[in-house]
């Protein structure tokens, strides 16, 4: 009898706990089904890629807008045997997120990925993945500029100081660079944009290398935010594109070069920039808001402090 009624109380159990899963994984995907999931590429990168994807992750995830998946590429100079189990299904995702920046992908990889964003996948290109496939022609469309091509056949494009777009010809100047890191100015150049709106006109970002002189084919860019690169910073004295977007077919790219590492990357700004980077290059529109701690406009040099008025007292003796 007590065995009976111990196996009927385990079954009940077990019952529920199965309905109890079940309406967990229901949950769990219709929450799923709202989301957008983002599919984040690294592996190889010139810059600290194995502590920055996690930063991207997190930012991506607190806005609760997105699922997140990582594909790491096999390490530099792998044989074709490690490169043939990176072969991703792009289609499963709404965006795919490069930071990654090294060997050529197969070519098999590398036509999926064309087709991906051809046919209306999402790609958004984050710092020094502008730097990745000098030699692809169609990654250079996507991104319009970037890092590692040569100025003598690459175009690029800046905006004067009357804010006007001007294109930088073949041969004049020199590729992309950056000078010393530091604290300077973004400045939204179109205001109307989903992915600008709410931000303030100008703000002061942290950190960071500032890229300019960038090359590429230049084509159909919209440029969304600039910052002006100081010749006494060992800039190129334009106000150079630091976010914008290219069409690709029926696809939306989204470029930002801001983020050298980790404090960069999850700074509010480039967080932000990057999160609505995603989910207009997934969606078409903008639902991510401006955070409250997104940086203000620092306040020119204070003068120097006034000089002590009293003479410094000897050391006592
Ligand atoms: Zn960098």
């Amino acid at each position: 009898m007590n065995l009976t009624r111990r196996t009927f109380t385990a079954a009940v159990l077990l019952v529920l706990a199965a309905l109890f899963a079940a309406s967990a994984v229901a949950g769990e995907k219709a929450e799923k089904a709202d989301k957008i999931s983002v599919l984040v590429i690294d592996g190889q990168n010139g810059h600290n890629w194995k502590a920055t994807t996690p930063v991207i992750k997190e930012l991506l995830e607190k806005t609760g807008r997105f699922t997140v998946e990582v594909l790491t590429s096999p390490p530099a100079r792998s044989p074709k045997e490690a490169w043939a189990k990176f072969n991703p299904d792009f289609s499963k995702y709404a965006v795919v997120l490069s930071n990654y920046q090294g060997d050529a992908w197969p070519d098999e990889v590398a036509r999926n990925f064309e087709k991906y964003v051809d046919g209306g996948g999402g790609f958004v290109a984050y710092h020094f993945a502008s730097a990745a496939f000098p030699q692809w022609d169609a990654y250079n469309k996507m991104i319009g500029m970037g890092w590692s091509r040569d100025p003598k056949s690459n175009e690029g494009l800046y905006i004067d100081e009357n804010g006007k777009e001007v294109r930088r010809a073949k041969g004049e100047g020199r590729g992309g660079f950056h000078g010393a890191a530091h604290v300077f100015e973004c400045s939204v150049y179109d205001k109307d944009s989903p992915l600008t709106k709410g931000l303030p006109a100008k703000w002061s970002h942290i950190k960071d290398e500032l890229y300019g002189s960038l090359r590429g084919p230049a084509k159909d860019m919209h440029i969304l935010v600039t910052a002006f690169s100081d010749k006494d910073k060992g800039g190129t004295g334009m106000n150079e594109p630091m976010a914008w977007t290219v069409p690709f077919g029926k696809g939306r790219v989204f470029v930002n070069v801001l983020g050298h590492d980790v404090p960069e990357t999850a700074a509010p700004d480039t967080a932000v920039l990057l999160a609505r980077g995603c989910e207009w290059a997934a969606t078409g529109a903008v639902t991510i808001p401006v955070p409250a701690d997104f940086p203000k406009l620092a306040p020119p040099a204070a003068a120097p402090p006034a000089k002590a008025a009293e003479k410094p007292k000897a050391e006592a003796k």
